[in-house]
């Protein structure tokens, strides 16, 4: 088959690997898409966890075109989508119930190989059901996923305000998971007026143009989102979901006393918030953080066939393998690109 592989970080490579065998339990799946995220940049320098040689994809949907010895529950033709993220089942965390906090997660695209590839081989358990779901909308599953956790995480007070910074696909996705799960008043905040224009179509209240946040005019911005937000004081939640610390930053001002800021994108290991112990403890402040899911796919993919959780506009540009590079260049430095997808 062809598959996109990493021998080393920084150089992946499109060409011709032996195909999977499904082994015992496992289901073999012809990929049809498969969603590029900000975690395969990551993956791309060596980060979050990589493990090489690795084929990527983590987001994908396709057919079942097999099954391993002793694999039930698939039929061969049925549409899929691929849950990434396996626990250990045998660290204190697994035993405690706390299987998100595995201590040895094991991710298909991170330190397994993924779906940015003809074929992929997984365990059963990790696969589930799409049937009838349009594509373009199952390859959302996994970020739909991550923010169907992120607002477990939350659990929003109903009736609560909330605000997201980054109106990209999982930004969008939470901002709509939020006001499904109790938030009476959504706003999304982001630079791009194309993102903000699709995120309007997905019936977010309020959308907030902003420029690129910078030390110079962090204040200004601050006093303009107070002031759109539905009370005048500020917001019960802050989603910071674009990965940026300067942006982090302007979580904390724009809490509402007892709000929460969530802190949902990726950050560099090295980047660092800045907060004031004193406001946490006046003000009965919370920071908290959501990464990844494991028990939240179920939960998704009901959200999406419902419709509760739209995903119209989200997907703005597709690769084939061999332009691997292309989807790269796309996610760092195209402002109209959303939501990238690989089509092998
Ligand atoms: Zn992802
Ligand atoms: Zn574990």
């Amino acid at each position: 088959m062809r598959a996109v592989i990493y021998d080393r970080a920084l150089e992946p490579e499109a060409r011709e690997v032996p195909d999977p065998e499904p082994g015992p339990g496992e289901v073999l799946i012809k990929v049809a898409q498969a969603g590029f995220c900000g975690t395969d940049l990551h993956l791309h320098t060596g980060g979050f966890d990589a493990r090489f040689p690795l084929i990527p994809g983590h987001e994908g949907v396709g057919t079942v075109v097999g099954l391993g010895a002793g694999t039930t529950g698939f039929d061969v033709g049925q549409q899929v989508v691929v849950n990434p993220n396996a626990y250990c089942g045998h660290c204190a965390y697994c035993r405690a119930g706390d299987l998100v906090r595995c201590e040895n997660l094991l991710a298909v695209g991170v330190n397994r190989d993924g779906m940015f590839a003809e074929l992929v081989s997984v365990p059963a358990g990790q696969v589930f059901d799409a049937d009838g779901l349009d594509p373009d909308v199952a390859v959302l599953a996994e970020p739909a996923s991550c923010a169907m956790h992120g607002l477990e995480r939350l659990r929003p007070r109903p009736g609560s305000s909330a605000l997201v910074f980054g109106a990209g696909p999982t930004g969008s996705l939470l901002a709509q998971m939020m006001a499904s799960g109790g938030v009476a008043h959504v706003s999304v905040a982001d630079p791009s007026a194309a993102k903000l224009e699709t995120v309007r179509g997905l019936g977010i209240d309020q959308t907030l143009p902003i420029e690129m946040i910078t030390e110079a005019n962090a204040a200004s911005v601050v006093e303009r989102l107070r002031a759109a937000s539905p009370t005048g004081t500020g917001y019960d939640v802050v989603v910071e979901a674009t990965g940026s610390a300067t942006v982090g930053n302007l979580g904390v001002p724009l809490l509402r006393n007892g709000g929460t800021l969530l802190v949902y994108g990726v950050a560099s290991e090295q980047a660092r918030l800045s907060v004031a112990p004193y406001e946490l403890f006046r003000r009965e402040l919370t920071v908290m953080g959501s990464f990844a899911e494991m028990t939240s796919f179920a939960a998704a993919l009901a959200a999406l066939r419902t419709g509760r959780v739209r995903t119209q506009g989200l997907i703005t540009h597709r690769f084939g393998l061999d332009d691997y590079a292309g989807a790269i260049e796309a996610a760092r430095h195209d402002r109209t690109a959303h939501k990238i997808v690989i089509v092998p």
